[in-house]
């Protein structure tokens, strides 16, 4: 019996939920770009991200870009031709950012933990050790993994950089975590963040943010392949405000952002809503544990601690992870994430694999309809499961 009719329920990990606030923000006219209206709109926002950054020192440019395009925005403005970069890997994720690296001419060093491993930072201060001359211009990690839902431990990182004494920036990519995961850019000691809009922050896809601080400020003045489009000097400190947006601001992203900001920082708070996405998770991974029991499924990162808030990635058994995907979409009205970047598309691996995304704009009721439309499919295809896997988030949500 199809019960997919009512308001449908995309729980993929980006684009997440876009609140109907954000949504009627943006059903306007065009603004006068020029109007002082905007302009106070716009410059409000800057206080509010690095509030959610943690750093309120740092700078942010905005650009109209995916994630992918500030990772290219970030690197090219602390990049020379030929400078050394050192990838901590923990999946497909920092797999990406470092291909960016090498196709702007960085000499990019991988260290790998595997698919959601431990970043073995015994490794990391072994070869800054090694590297006495500073050849290695920055580290650059992934706080949380998509691909797996892995989340590594950036203070950890910023500590074994500090027992070596190493000069390098400290990169960090939060696109999956900003506003999920605690996150501390100036406590950690974090030179360059950057981040989306379509993921923590509840914005449709089309910003993207590149927050920086004097170190890497620094860095710019050295660094010989910044274009004019990406340069983050002119969107940071602009002297006109169309230097903001180099060209054109991004008019309505910018006022889905505003309300966004308002719920995150101004109403709900970053407190509140960390704790939010901790309890959510841990509600997802009882009921996980529990249906594991009979073998079926398992939470691809095996040690909670190294859990994200924010993304779980699944491994079943056979074809279970697209059986489910398309019986959650066709009988209950849920979209659940694909395996992306661990396998190729339609293998049998592909298969195996799920993702649920549980970032942003989600509360108790939401988080426990997929599961419990997940524990409905198990049923409905014979899939082999632990008994009470829904009582137990319901446990963790009710407080216990
Ligand atoms: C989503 C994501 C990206 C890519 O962002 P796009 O907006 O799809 O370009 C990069 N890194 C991480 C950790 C992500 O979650």
């Amino acid at each position: 019996m199809p019960l997919a009719a009512g308001r449908h329920h995309v729980a993929i990990p980006g684009p997440s939920v876009m609140p109907d606030r954000v949504l009627r923000a943006m059903h306007r006219p065009a603004p006068d770009i020029y109007s002082a209206e905007f302009a106070e709109m716009v410059h409000g926002l800057y206080p509010d991200l690095l509030a959610v950054a943690r750093d309120t020192e740092a700078n942010v440019a905005i650009y109209i870009a995916n994630g992918h395009g500030a990772w290219e925005a970030a690197l090219i403005n602390v990049l020379a031709q030929g400078d050394r970069v050192l990838v901590l890997s923990s999946g497909h994720f920092a797999r990406g950012w470092a291909g960016v690296a090498r196709a702007l001419g960085a000499q990019v060093e991988v260290i790998d933990a595997g698919p959601g491993g431990a970043l073995p930072l015994d490794r990391l201060e072994a070869r800054l050790r090694e590297d006495r001359h500073g050849a290695i211009r920055a580290i650059l990690c992934v706080h949380v993994d998509t691909s797996n839902g892995v989340r590594n431990d950036v203070a950890a990182v910023r500590a074994a950089m500090d027992a070596t004494g190493h000069p390098a920036l400290l990169m960090v990519d939060c696109i999956a975590s900003l506003g999920c995961e605690r996150f501390e850019m100036a406590d950690w000691g974090v030179d360059v963040m950057l981040a989306a809009s379509q993921k923590g922050l509840m914005t449709p896809p089309g910003l993207g943010f590149v927050f920086f601080g004097a170190r890497a400020a620094e860095a710019r003045l050295r660094a010989d392949r910044v274009t004019p489009y990406w340069d983050w000097q002119p969107r940071a400190a602009p002297e006109m405000f169309y230097q903001l947006f180099g060209g054109t601001a991004p008019t309505h992203h910018l006022y889905a952002l505003r309300e966004a900001l308002t719920m995150l920082v101004h109403e709900e708070g970053i407190e509140s809503a960390l704790a939010r996405h901790a309890v959510l998770a841990r509600a997802l991974w009882a009921a996980a544990e529990i249906w594991s029991r009979a073998g079926a499924l398992e939470i691809a990162v095996a040690d909670p601690s190294r859990r994200s808030h924010s993304v779980t990635a699944f491994r079943t058994e056979g074809d279970h992870g697209t059986r489910l995907r398309e019986w959650l979409a066709a009988h209950a009205g849920v979209t659940l994430g694909i395996g992306l970047g661990n396998a190729p598309p339609d293998t049998p691996d592909w298969h195996r694999l799920f993702r649920i995304g549980h970032m942003g704009h989600l509360n108790a009721h939401m988080l426990l309809g997929v599961l419990g439309s997940l524990q409905a499919g198990m049923v409905a295809l014979g899939i082999p499961h632990g008994a009470g896997g829904l009582d137990a988030a319901a446990a963790v949500c009710a407080g216990s």
